[in-house]
């Protein structure tokens, strides 16, 4: 009975295990064939100046939109899966291109609002993305300041020295660099001074149980004293409420970011959001 039960039970295992490899496949092929006929979609989000309430940067977040669904496939779903072919090198040539194309129709409108763009680590490990980013800058006729790059700590700490050297010399040239969803990584505070980074954004779980609770206010607070000891500014994520964002202005943050202010937008809306402030 229990032998039968056991082998049952490994059956199943197995069976869903296959499913879902079947199933990324499929969602593989299917990315690929969306890339051809793109369809995909940049949104933007807002990133608040608390002094000024104004916001001067955005972050772009990417949305599949296959026309025989219904609705879009969030990130979490495909980048995963991108990422464990070669597929994700595409993707993220696709966003880096429109994300340049975008800063230059904003430049020319007189519109100086920086994008951050979201770079996953099979991106960075690829020799040519320094070379894209820097070709795809100069292509478009933009500044290091216009377009940043996100990258979360567990990236940055795989980071070897050659690419810890190329994100310096972005760095130096004046590309601002955020660590992404800071704390749920390794989120050594020790390895943060070896980073070539200039911004650092609290991943929004944190901001979920402060002020309230203890334990994650008191991290709220030791990670912005220690990033602003290392100079570094400080964003948090996922503000939804208006007491998150006041707790957010008592700790002296520089950039709040969430739904309370905008979801993310099109470039359009967020060209009418720029008219309204
Ligand atoms: P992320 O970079 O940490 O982006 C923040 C995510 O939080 C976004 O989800 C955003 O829509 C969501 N968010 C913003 N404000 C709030 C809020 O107030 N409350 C809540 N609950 N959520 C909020 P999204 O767009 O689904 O993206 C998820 C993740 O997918 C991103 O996390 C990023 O890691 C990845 N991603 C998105 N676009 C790209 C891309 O172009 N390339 C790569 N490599 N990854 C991307
Ligand atoms: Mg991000
Ligand atoms: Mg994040
Ligand atoms: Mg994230």
């Amino acid at each position: 009975q229990a032998k039968a039960e056991g082998r049952n039970r490994y059956h199943f295992f197995t069976k869903t295990l296959s499913q879902r490899l079947r199933q990324q496949r499929s969602i593989a092929a299917r990315l690929r064939e969306s890339l051809k006929k793109d369809e995909f979609e940049l949104l933007f989000q807002p990133q608040i100046d608390v002094k000024t309430g104004k916001f001067t940067s955005c972050e772009a977040l990417l949305r599949w939109r296959p026309l025989d669904e219904e609705s879009a496939v969030p990130p979490n779903i495909f980048i995963p899966i991108a990422e464990r072919s070669e597929l994700i090198a595409d993707i993220g040539r696709w966003v880096l291109e429109k994300t340049c194309q975008q800063s230059k129709k904003w430049k020319q409108k007189g519109i100086g609002v920086r994008i951050d763009i979201n770079v996953s680590g099979k991106e960075l490990e690829k020799s040519s993305f320094f070379e894209r980013l820097t070709a795809c800058r100069s292509h478009y006729g933009l500044s290091p300041e216009d377009i940043g790059l996100e990258l979360t700590e567990n990236v940055l700490i795989k980071s070897d020295n050659a690419i810890l050297e190329n994100l310096r010399a972005q760095r130096d040239l004046g590309v601002e660099i955020s660590i992404d969803d800071f704390g749920t990584g390794y989120s050594s505070l020790s390895y943060l001074k070896q980073f070539p980074v200039s911004h650092l954004k609290i991943d929004r779980s944190f901001l979920k149980g402060a002020p309230e609770n203890a334990y994650d206010s008191a991290l709220m607070e030791a990670i912005v004293n220690v990033g602003h000891k290392l100079d570094l500014k400080i964003v948090v994520e996922g503000v939804e409420t208006q007491s998150q964002s006041d707790y957010c202005k008592s700790l002296n943050v520089e950039f709040v970011q969430g739904f309370l202010y905008s979801r993310p937008i099109s470039a359009e809306a967020i060209e009418a959001l720029l008219e309204k402030q």
